[in-house]
């Protein structure tokens, strides 16, 4: 069998590792860098371009450049995301035949799905030719705060490419793993993890080998994407006042601005000012070339992205009420994710909890090392034993009449989970059951995150009432939900049958 290894998915960067000879190493690309930026672009030649190449042409051909890709997976096309996300992408979306999101990229349309598949290709490649083996088979890391259907979304994204996605894990337990195995620990630990994307909380009891996940919680739409986009508002308004132009129309402009917002946003975490020069970044009606030039201090871009830290904040407390954990009683804070390096995040959370954080897990890898570590345990050959017991993020239930929402599990249920409800027929001989399956917190259907709509067959026709169904809900320990059905009476498994998966 071939080895498995680990992949960091993320949203701005990928990373991958392995375990070779009883270490955990990160797979380097050609130049010795360990990421893989999660960009795929077209260039006007038609070829397809994955990762470093990517990014590189990013500023001359931002139309045909896909990035953030992971915001999107699982999102239904009509969904607000979407329309957020399409004011702040140079590329195009259009909506598939199931309400799923089409990018429209040098004149083709791919599904989320291949441009994920496309990336992990490139992963795997990149780990082909460093191991000198073929590698088909991957641990790969999702937020924790990701939904079934994007769960299964990299699932599928796998089989596109004969990638076997053996096990999805969240982000944050990987980064518990990669700092806490082989210590012997015992120990309450938070993890932070603000990457580029996505944010992701998570509370886990370390016991030696046992890693029990308390609570989770998160929000797949605060990331360092976020803190580049309050920068670009700023100079986009600044600019307009000054020389009443607006840039945002611009792709190209737009580009170079948004490539230089992360660059000084990086740099402020080192630096208490930078200058912020775009030069002949666009012209005035009489061809007079004009420049963008400003002095970012670090001081400003805290101010424009407090409300950014707050809501994090605002999670990591709900989480902590959720697990019934007082700060005081935490032993250690780790961080995870490029955008933690910003001095004001740490040092809100330092006075949160009254101590700094862990020094023990680097940011950049510690989610990669800990699937690979994770891989590793799933190997034939390997005597390293863990045990992973995670929860899901959020509720999953039924839709009631009227719209309301039944809670089957409660968010931070313990996975994997099953729980069987009862159903009877409303009318004479009826034969077919059908229900739709949601996931989310919110009371009303229509504000959570529909998985799946079931229809259930083959009930002994009888009198309304009589005839009665027994449906199982089964979370497994990835967080992916299956259902089935049985007659109670009989034992006899009922025909289940998904009629959508997209609202
Ligand atoms: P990740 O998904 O963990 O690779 O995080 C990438 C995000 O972290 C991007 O938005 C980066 O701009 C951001 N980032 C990386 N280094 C720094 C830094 N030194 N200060 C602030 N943000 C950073």
């Amino acid at each position: 069998m071939s080895k498995i290894i680990g992949i960091d998915l993320g949203t701005t960067n990928s990373c991958a590792a392995i375990v070779e000879n009883g270490t955990v190493k990160l797979i380097p690309y050609k130049g010795g860098e360990f990421i893989i930026p999660s960009i795929f672009a077209i260039d006007e030649k038609g070829n397809e371009l994955i990762g470093h190449e990517a990014k590189r042409q990013w500023q001359l051909n931002p139309r045909n450049t896909v990035y953030a890709a992971k915001r999107l997976v699982g999102r239904s096309f009509t969904s607000d995301v979407v329309a957020a996300m399409q004011k702040t992408v140079a590329y195009e979306m259009k909506p598939g035949e199931r309400n799923d999101v089409l990018l429209d990229i040098g004149h083709k349309h791919f599904r989320l799905a291949e441009i994920s598949a496309k990336i992990l290709n490139k992963i795997r490649v990149v780990a082909q030719d460093y191991l000198q083996e073929k590698v088909s088979r991957a641990v790969v890391t999702v937020p924790a705060y990701f939904t079934d259907r994007q769960r299964q979304a990299v699932k599928d994204a796998g089989k596109l490419v004969q990638l076997e996605v053996v096990r999805i894990i969240n982000e944050p337990t990987a980064a518990a793993l990669a700092y806490g195995i082989g210590k012997n620990l015992h120990e309450t630990v938070v993890i932070y993890d603000l990457g580029g994307g996505t944010f992701d909380v998570s509370i886990i009891e370390i016991r030696d080998r046992v890693f029990e996940v308390k609570a989770t919680g998160g929000d797949i739409f605060l990331g360092g994407l976020d803190f580049d986009q309050a920068m670009i508002d700023y100079v986009i308004r600044e600019f307009q006042k000054k020389h009443d132009i607006d840039l945002s129309t611009d792709p190209v402009a737009m580009q170079r601005i948004k490539d230089l917002a992360e660059r000084i946003k990086i740099d402020l975490s080192s630096r208490e000012q930078a200058p912020f020069n775009v030069p002949f970044v666009t012209m005035t009606l009489q061809g007079q070339p004009l420049n963008i030039d400003f002095v970012f201090t670090r001081l400003m871009l805290e101010e424009m992205t407090t409300k950014l830290v707050d809501r994090s904040i605002e999670i990591l407390n709900r989480v902590m009420k959720d697990a019934d954990l007082d700060p005081a009683r935490v032993d250690e804070l780790l961080l995870v994710g490029g955008q933690t390096r910003m001095p004001v995040v740490q040092k809100r959370l330092t006075a949160l909890f009254g101590k700094p954080p862990s020094k023990g897990v680097h940011p950049d890898e510690a989610v990669a090392i800990g699937a690979a570590l994770y891989a590793h345990s799933l190997e034939d050959n390997s005597n390293l034993r863990l045990q992973l017991l995670d929860v899901i993020p959020m509720a999953i239930g039924l839709e009631k009449a009227g719209g309301s929402f039944h809670e089957v599990f409660p968010r931070n249920a313990a996975i994997p989970n099953a729980k069987a409800i009862e159903a009877t027929t409303s009318y004479d001989g009826q034969t077919e059951v059908a229900m739709r399956i949601f996931q989310g917190d919110a009371p009303e259907v229509a504000q959570n995150e529909l998985l799946g709509d079931f229809l259930f067959s083959g009930l002994r026709p009888g009198e309304a009432g009589k005839a009665r169904i027994e449906i199982t809900f089964d979370v497994n320990i990835e967080g992916i939900l299956t259902m089935s059905a049985r007659d109670p009476d009989t034992g006899k498994q009922m025909k289940t049958t998904v009629r959508v998966t997209q609202h």
